[in-house]
């Protein structure tokens, strides 16, 4: 069995080690799944497994590279490197929600740390970035920025007002892009990928009206201007479960 899980995990171990958007800590996973099953269980981070998937089928058209981002709740990378997947000796590589973006925000990241990508710009936390985008506002008040001044303005309310062309939830769409950007430039410099996939919930529902400018900043920030190209998950929410039963079917010295 293949298991995709929030991380970062202990290889070795089969321990959940602990995440900041999830009330878990030192949690046995792999082995009561495995004494409950009777089989062998192949465990993988979720972002890395649906990095995973994402891989497999995009090998077909030639990339050796990739960095898959999911904008969820939080927000996580997975990496692949000439054909593997980048763990690390700590199962810490692609821990991309915590790439610093704008430490001179101010704001504080679950992890501790300070400016974080997820802190700004995941799912959970964009609520508050409207807030704060929201009493900076000079143009009129529109019902987006009445939202987000009551905290009330996440990714899915964001989508409905730029339906309707808000001007402030283009304002704010173009404040995440530049943070998205900043993401995105980090991972190019640090990876140097064929092909940088976004999934995850917030940032697909968004999508249509996110790519345009997010490649645009991108671009900008991009070092020596080589941006890799954009594009959304083709497997959308089920990526890590056919990246987890991928690594698990390529297994055999685990599965037996
Ligand atoms: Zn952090």
């Amino acid at each position: 069995m293949g298991v995709a899980s929030i991380g970062p995990l202990d290889y070795a171990e089969g321990w959940v080690r602990g995440a900041p958007n999830a009330p878990v800590r030192e949690f046995p996973l792999r082995r009561p799944i495995e004494e409950a099953l009777g089989a062998p269980v192949v465990l993988e981070n979720d972002v890395n497994a649906a990095a995973w998937g994402e891989y497999l089928l995009a090998r077909r058209r030639g990339p050796r590279s990739l960095v898959f981002v999911a904008v969820g709740t939080g927000i996580g990378a997975g990496v692949v490197v000439g054909g593997r997947i980048l763990r690390g000796p700590r199962g810490l590589a692609g821990e991309a929600g915590h790439i610093v973006v704008d430490p001179w925000s101010g704001v504080r990241c679950g992890c501790g740390g300070l400016g974080h990508w997820e802190a700004l710009a995941s799912g959970s936390r964009l609520p508050q970035a409207a807030v704060r985008l929201a009493s900076s506002w000079r143009g009129p008040e529109t019902p987006a920025s009445r939202e987000a001044s009551r905290g009330r303005l996440g990714y899915p309310e964001l989508a409905r007002a730029l339906q309707g062309g808000d001007p402030f939830a283009r304002h704010l769409l173009g404040w995440l892009a530049r943070v998205h950007a900043a993401g995105l430039a980090t991972l190019t410099a640090a990876y140097d990928p064929d092909v940088i996939v976004v999934g995850g919930g917030a940032a697909l529902g968004v999508w249509e009206h996110l790519a345009e400018p997010l490649d645009r900043a991108y671009r900008e920030l991009a070092p020596y201007g080589r941006a890799a190209p954009v594009k959304p998950a083709t497997y959308g929410r089920l990526a890590g479960l056919y990246g987890a039963l991928a690594l698990a079917l390529s297994a055999p010295e685990t599965c037996g």
